[in-house]
This record gives structure tokens, sequence and C-alpha cells, in this order.
């Protein structure tokens, strides 16, 4: 779930046209969600039930895949280990995917059973990206039913590795395999209806590690120590100046070393986001943390007393990178969204964020990052909760969107 920084709020008072309404198909998919509400909740709390943490989505995955596949799709898994639900267009060369992350950042044996408060599910992953998961469902399930043949292909896909780690590798992947007939994506992340992520936002994770001889806390003192080493170079860090514009952020998110209290470590970790609405700066701090490092193991070896038994050794790998880009205002995708955003009465805005949405828009193909509906909070924590009021709105949303961009072949074309 990405933390998203807004726009300008777009108009949608244009003149657009809503023929795309007023298709009896259309009409007859937009229909379908309301009676259905409950079977979406229940499939979105079952979903989250199972267990998906970055790289271990094969389970959850299978699930997709049985319920894409009794939208009438042809599924596969492909080698990433993401899920492909092909509607084929009569024009095949041309393919719009919509998207949502199968993967969550709970680690295998968190408690994902899912708690009703209310109209309130909660659990952790039950609207990031359980909200997604169940759009994207009941999307090709709507569709289906009302036996709309698209001019495009859609691919309807839950992807791996957007969390985290992942480093949007289901994203890759697919982008990858599809790049010379992808003419968009969209992506369904969370809840909400009030943005459009248009804008990538770029960022880094960057790992320090850092190595020493290890030894006895009372009869080795003096010994350089690597956590003393890490500790004296992330000081220095925290002190580097960003811009507010570009805005530009870092955060020490992970720290890890030592075995025991009265151990000196033989190692210590440090892992750092960085983001920013500029690649140089995020080079700048790249290249800050380096030496911030450098100093900090320096200062820590020339105060040790000994250091006869070894010094301290360390390295920085980037572990993440996440690129930039942007949505022209004047794509068809940006223009369909906002033709939906008229249709169901809405008033959305843009936003800057770091989505699967950052792939595609790297290497120019339109795409966008939406909320699938109703509501939603305390993403990445345990208090993780959604609410679906409302969420039926948040499906038409996305439904004409992707039909808008996608188009609905007429009736006598089949
Ligand atoms: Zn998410």
């Amino acid at each position: 779930m990405p933390v998203r920084s807004s726009l300008a709020r777009h108009a949608t008072r244009s003149a657009l046209p809503t023929q795309l309404a007023e298709n009896a198909q259309v009409r007859a998919a937009m229909a379908w969600f309301a009676p259905n509400l409950k079977w979406i909740n229940d499939e979105q709390a079952r979903l989250t039930e199972i267990p998906a943490p970055s790289f271990q989505e094969g389970q959850r995955a299978a699930a997709v895949k049985a319920l894409l596949s009794a939208s009438g799709l042809h599924v596969q898994i492909d080698a990433a280990g993401n899920v492909i639900g092909e509607l084929p267009g009569l024009h095949e060369k041309e393919v719009v995917v919509l998207s949502a992350h199968l993967d969550t950042v709970f680690p295998a044996g968190t408690d994902v059973k899912v708690r009703r408060e209310g109209s309130r599910m909660l659990a952790p992953g039950i609207s990031d990206n359980g909200t997604g998961l169940a759009a994207l469902v009941a999307i090709a399930r709507a569709i289906h039913e009302a036996q709309i043949k698209p001019q495009r292909t859609i691919l309807f896909v839950a992807n791996v590795g957007e969390e985290g780690e992942g480093n949007l590798r289901g994203m890759r992947a697919l982008v990858e395999s599809y790049r010379d007939r992808l003419k968009a994506v969209i992506v369904l992340d969370g809840a909400g209806t009030d943005h459009v992520t248009t804008i990538a936002l770029a960022s880094r994770r960057l790992e320090v590690v850092i190595n020493g001889p290890g030894g006895h806390s009372w009869s080795d003192f003096g010994m350089p120590n690597p956590i003393n080493a890490l500790v004296r170079g992330s000081v220095r860090f925290i002190n580097t100046k960003v811009p507010a514009s570009p805005r530009t952020t870092f955060n020490l998110g992970q720290i890890e070393g030592g075995t025991s209290v009265n151990s000196i470590p033989y190692e210590a970790h440090l892992k750092v986001d960085v983001r920013s609405e500029s690649e140089d700066e995020l080079a700048r701090l790249e290249s800050a943390l380096r030496d911030c490092m450098a100093a900090g193991v320096r200062d820590e070896m020339e105060s040790s007393r000994d250091r006869s038994r070894g010094k301290l050794e360390w390295k920085l790998e980037v572990i993440g990178s996440r690129p930039g880009g942007e949505l022209a205002a004047d794509s068809p995708l940006l223009t369909a969204l906002r033709a939906a955003d008229v249709i169901v009465e809405n008033e959305s805005r843009i936003e800057r964020s770091s989505t699967d949405a950052n792939v595609p828009l790297a290497l120019g193909i339109d795409a966008i990052s939406i909320g699938a509906g109703g509501d939603g909070g305390g993403a990445h924590s345990l208090q993780e909760w959604y609410d679906p009021a409302g969420r039926e709105m948040g499906l038409k949303r996305a439904l004409l969107t992707l039909l808008g961009i996608a188009d609905v072949a007429p009736e006598k074309t089949r």
C-alpha cells in the first residue's frame, strides 16, 4: 500500500462521451455488482486469510486462478508466479491489463484471520490488497456475466512481488512479456475512490552490511565493533539535509546485528529506503549514505584500541530500485478514468506514489493506480481494516475505466 502525496484536484465537469454507460451490456455488467456484494466481501475475506508474504504468494495465486477460471477466462500462472486470465479482444494485438498485487508485507505466521465488527472487516492485508483482489475477480465476473467482448484483449492479472523487497518483480515480468502489445495498465491497490496515481515516485532501497572480527564484551573490549560503526554512520546520515522540493525522503527502516548482549558483534545490517521526485536527489542520497558509512567505519577503527585481530569491512548494496515516470495529462487512459468519474459522479485527485504502475510508466506505457472502492485504514499494520460501504461505486469506476480503454465490441461483430 503506497503512501501518496496529492497534487491538484482535477475537474470532472468536462464534456466527455458517456456512450459507454448507455451500452446495454456495460449497464448489465455494472448492475451485476449490487446483488453480489456479499459474495465479493466473502471472497475478499477468504483470499485475505490465505497468507501471501512476498515470495510466498503461491497458495493465494491458486485461489485467484480458480476464481478467474470460473469467469470463463483462460488462466495461466507465469514463471514469476503471476496469475494471468485472458479475455481475448477483437484486436488481439492490443492488450490492456487490470492488475492487483497478491502479496502482503506480513511474514509467514502472522494471524490473518478476518474479524467482523459491524460492517468492518479487520485483518492484516484485508484492504491492501484484499480489496484490489476482490475487485479484480468481481470485475472479471461482471464482464463475463454481461457477455462483453472487448475490442482490445484484457488481461486480468494477480501479480506477485509488489511489496517491499518484492521490488515490483511481478509487474516487471508481466510488462516484459507483453511489452510490444501493451497499451495500458490499470492497477487496483487498496480502498477508496478519491485518487488516481499518474506519477510514479522513484525510490531506492539500500542495504549496508558491516563485518568485523567479533569477540567477548569484556576480554576483547576495544576491538572494532560493527554496530558501533553502523550507529556512527547512521547518526551522520540522518543529519543529511533533503529538499522540500523536489520532495525527497529517507527512512532507516530496519537494523539488525549481533548475537548476544555480551558479544562484540561480527556483523551489522541496515536497510534504508530513499524516495524522491527527482532521480538526481536519489543519487545524491545514495552517495551521502556511502560517505557517512565510510566515515562511521573510519571513526570506529580510529577509536578502537585493539586492531590486532582484523578490521571492519563494509559494503553498500542497492536491494531495490523503482523507476519514476508520469502519465501524460491528455492520455487516453486518463481520459477514460475521468469519463468514469463523471458517470459514477466521483471526484478524484491526481497523486504521486510508488506502485506497480511505476514499471510501465517508466517505459512510456500508459498506467494508473487507483483504489478499488470502500474505505480502509491501517495498511501495513496488524490493525488494518476495510469497510465495504460505498464499494459498488469503486467497482463501477474501475470497470468503466477498463472498458473505456479496452473498448467494447459491437454485438453484431461477434
Ligand atoms: Zn498495496
